[in-house]
C-alpha cells in the first residue's frame, strides 16, 4: 500500500529534479504509474513528471528523431515519424506492450526506468543506437542507451531524472526487425531479439543485434554482431547465420524461472537471432519505400 505524505507536480524537467532533491525522506517519480501501481514503492512522496514538458516527438529536418520521456506507448505506436523510422521497428515494440489501457498510460520513459531484463522497448532502442538525455538540477548530459542499466532494476539515474531518447537519421535507414517469445499474449517476454543492420552495395555495414529477457540487463550480442558486419551478402549462407545465433546464445546469461529453463531461453536466442538476421538479410527495398524492414 502507498502511504503517501505529498504529490508533487513538476512543470519542467529541472523543478522535477529539483523536487525530487528536496525531501524530506524517499521520492520517486511517476509518469504512466502502470509500473509503480504493481509494484508500489516504500517513499515519502512521489514527483508527476506528466506536465513536464516531456511527451513531445519531435523530428529534425535531418531525420533524427528526439522522444520525450513521458511520451506513451500509444503514441509511440501511432506516431507518424515512429512508424516510418527503422521500418517501424520501436512503433511496433510499443504496440506488442500490454493491452490498450496500459499502452494509453505507460510510457518509454517509465519501460527504460523501471529497468526490467524484460522491458520491451529496450531491445529495440538498443539496435537503433539510442542516446539518453539525463537531467540533474543544473546541468543535463546524453549516454549511450547500452551504458544506462546497471543491474535488474537499476539504472545510472541516482535521483535524476530520464529526459528523453534520441535516435539518429543513420539508425533510420537500417533494415529492422524484432521478435520476442511470450507464454501470452499479455505475459512478458521469455526472449527478444531486435536486428538493425545496413546493405551497402551488397556488403553487410553497421549491424546490432539486441537482447532482452536473457541476462540481468537488456543486452548487445557484439561477438555476434562482428561474425555479420563487413561481410558480403553473398557469403552469408544459412550455416553462417547459425553460426551467429550461436555465438549471440553464448554470450547470453538467461536465468531458470517458472516460465521457462535457462537453457530454453538460450536456444531460442540462437533460433531467434538467426531467424531475425535472415529476414533483414533478404530484405527488399521495394518492400518498404520508407527504408526499413518490416
Ligand atoms: C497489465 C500490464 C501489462 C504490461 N505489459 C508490459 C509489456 O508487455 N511489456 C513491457 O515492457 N512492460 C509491460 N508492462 C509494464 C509497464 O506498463 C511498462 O514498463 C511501462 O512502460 C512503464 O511506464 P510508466 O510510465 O507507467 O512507468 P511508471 O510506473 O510511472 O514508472 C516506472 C519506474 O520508472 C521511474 N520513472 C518513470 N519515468 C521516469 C523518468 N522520466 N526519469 C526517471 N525515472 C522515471 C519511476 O520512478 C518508476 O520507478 C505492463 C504493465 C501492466 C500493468
Amino acid at each position: 500500500m502507498w502511504d503517501l505524505k505529498e504529490y508533487r507536480i513538476a512543470g519542467s524537467a529541472g523543478e522535477a529534479v529539483a523536487m525530487m532533491r528536496r525531501g524530506p525522506g524517499k521520492g520517486v517519480y511517476i509518469a504512466g504509474g502502470t509500473d509503480l501501481f504493481l509494484f508500489p514503492p516504500t517513499c515519502d512522496y512521489v514527483v508527476d513528471i506528466n506536465h513536464a514538458g516531456l511527451s513531445d516527438i519531435v523530428g529534425s529536418p535531418d531525420g533524427d528523431l528526439f522522444i520525450g520521456a513521458a511520451t506513451t506507448l500509444h503514441d509511440l505506436a501511432t506516431n507518424p515519424l515512429v512508424n516510418r523510422f527503422a521500418g517501424g521497428l520501436l512503433s511496433e515494440a510499443a504496440a506488442h506492450c500490454g493491452n490498450r489501457p496500459v499502452r494509453s498510460t505507460a510510457t518509454i520513459g517509465g519501460n527504460l526506468c523501471n529497468a526490467l531484463p524484460s522491458a520491451d522497448l529496450a531491445p529495440a532502442l538498443l539496435a537503433l543506437d539510442a542516446v539518453c538525455y539525463i537531467a540533474d538540477e543544473d546541468s543535463q548530459e546524453s549516454l549511450p542507451l547500452e551504458d544506462f542499466f546497471t543491474g535488474p532494476r537499476k539504472t545510472v539515474l541516482d535521483g535524476r531524472l530520464l529526459v528523453g531518447i534520441a535516435l539518429s537519421a543513420e539508425a533510420a535507414k537500417r533494415r529492422a526487425l524484432a521478435r520476442r517469445l511470450t507464454r501470452s499474449a499479455e505475459d512478458i517476454a521469455l526472449v527478444q531479439v531486435a536486428v538493425a543492420l545496413e546493405v551497402i552495395d551488397g556488403r553487410v555495414g553497421a549491424v546490432r543485434i539486441a537482447l532482452g529477457s536473457v541476462a540481468p540487463v537488456p543486452m548487445r550480442a557484439m561477438l555476434a554482431e562482428a561474425q555479420i558486419e563487413g561481410e558480403l551478402l553473398s557469403d552469408l549462407t544459412p550455416d553462417r547465420l547459425a553460426d551467429a545465433g550461436l555465438i549471440a546464445a553464448s554470450e547470453c546469461d538467461p536465468i531458470d524461472d517458472h516460465r521457462a529453463s535457462a537453457e530454453y531461453r538460450r536456444e531460442m536466442v540462437g533460433v531467434l537471432t538467426r531467424r531475425v538476421l535472415a529476414s533483414a538479410l533478404a530484405w527488399n527495398p521495394s518492400d518498404d519505400k520508407e527504408g526499413g524492414a518490416a
